[in-house]
């Protein structure tokens, strides 16, 4: 499938990667839990590994597999595993890889729910430097020689802070480390985290690979590029023949199979079938995105907007040099007096919702909500006013966004 276009890529990839039998486009969804042997000595082989074949779904499945192909090969990754969410993803990655005494550079920009899940792993005796992933120095900083592993989003959520992820995935390459990078808000085509030279990508298939707010996933992806002979962590168990599978192996070893969050078959059929129409939503909903925030940049009513497609924004140059669009989430603050709830009550097509990366519009005031746990300090230091507001972007008619964004607006005194 090397030559296809990506959209064309996408549309195809159920039926070419997995090819299902009896012509059909789709894989089918599996519903069995174990799986039957008519040679008692190919299930002791499928589970020694010395032969390829499912024993109990919660390890694996056909249409789970199915997933998996074409998550990999959207990213350009060698192999992929999938979980329940992407949460289930990130938390069954890091657990799977990292001990106590291990020290892990993370971006202090973070999804909220990531960001309190790294708490836990300090409690665990991993240790942690939060630092401005917009600042390679402050990567290189950070560095201790106990350091594995670097872990940034791309664009982070809700300030829309882009990180330096060229001169990251470099001084990574140089220096031995693995490059984790969260790319759930720029899937392809608009980040090339192989490109970036990510070791590893994680991704909840909840938002834009998905798409219409109806499943969650979430997915790890191996881009084959660091040296896992390297790692010190590998248990010998997992020390496959092949040295490019020993990370991801240990991960569905331990990760999956252990921790057990696995991806229901029915799911990763919802999933694959959003992700055939992946390129054509987002491309809709960033130009949507581009448009909003240029509106909403000249509306009196606003004091700030944040996305990555104005020139003003602080790392506009990194987006445009390493992102072939600008994603579809921006924030906003209303000039002060106009209070955020009393805003998002006004807005008649735009849903007051948490998620993102949906067909529709969503909006939420992010300080009370999503960020409320981490205290008005930590916003701080994540760039969060108080009063912001998060639109992530859907795909309707650029024009009606415009129009009720422009009610909803007018509606206060100017
Ligand atoms: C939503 C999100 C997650 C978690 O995904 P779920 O599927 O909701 O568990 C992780 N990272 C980022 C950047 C997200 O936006």
């Amino acid at each position: 499938m090397t030559k296809l276009g990506v959209t064309t890529r996408q549309i195809h990839a159920d039926r070419l990667l997995n090819q299902p039998t009896d012509g059909a486009v789709h894989s089918s969804t599996t519903n069995s839990v174990l799986f039957e042997f008519k040679q008692s000595q190919d299930l002791v082989d499928v589970f020694q590994g010395k032969k390829v074949g499912h024993v109990y779904s919660r390890s694996s499945s056909g249409s789970v597999v199915a997933l998996q192909n074409m998550v990999a090969d959207l990213e350009g990754g060698l192999t992929s595993v999938c979980f329940a969410t992407g949460m289930a993803a990130i938390t069954s990655t890091f657990l799977s890889l990292f001990k106590a005494g291990d020290h892990i550079i993370v971006s202090q920009y973070l999804f909220g729910n990531t960001r309190s899940f790294m708490d836990t792993l300090q409690d665990f005796g991993v240790e942690l430097t939060f630092v401005d992933v917009t600042s390679i120095q402050d990567v290189i900083a950070a560095k201790q020689p106990n350091t594995r592993a670097v872990f940034s989003e791309t664009i982070a959520n809700p300030v829309t802070q882009v990180s330096d992820a060229r001169a990251i995935g470099q001084w990574c390459e140089e220096n031995n480390l693995l490059f984790m990078v969260d790319n759930t808000m720029t899937p392809p085509p608009a980040f090339d985290a192989k490109a970036m030279k990510a070791s590893l990508i994680l991704c909840s298939l909840t938002k834009y690979l998905a798409g219409h707010g109806h499943v969650l996933g979430g997915a790890v992806i191996d881009t084959g590029l660091f040296d896992w002979t390297t790692f010190p962590n590998i248990s010998p168990k997992y020390q496959v023949a092949d040295k490019a599978m020993w990370g991801i192996t240990q991960i569905k070893k331990k990760g999956l199979r252990d921790i057990g969050a696995t991806l229901a078959s029915q799911s990763a059929h919802l999933i694959s079938v959003g992700m055939e129409t992946l390129s054509l939503r987002t491309a809709r909903s960033n130009e949507n995105a581009l448009k909003l925030a240029t509106y909403l940049e000249s509306h009196p009513n606003i004091q700030t907007v944040y996305y990555p497609g104005l020139a003003n924004h602080p790392q506009h140059f990194i987006a445009r040099e390493q992102l072939a669009n600008y994603g579809s989430i921006l924030s906003f603050d209303l000039v002060p007096g106009i209070e955020p709830c009393e805003f998002l009550d006004k807005l008649e097509l735009v849903i007051s919702a948490t998620h993102l990366g949906d067909t529709r519009t969503l909006a939420l005031p992010v300080a009370p909500t999503i960020f409320f746990e981490n205290g008005q300090r930590e916003r701080a230091r994540m760039g969060i006013t108080e009063t912001m507001i998060r639109l992530s972007v859907g795909i309707e008619d650029t024009d009606d966004l415009v129009a009720d964004f422009e009610q909803a607006l007018n509606s206060f005194s100017l």
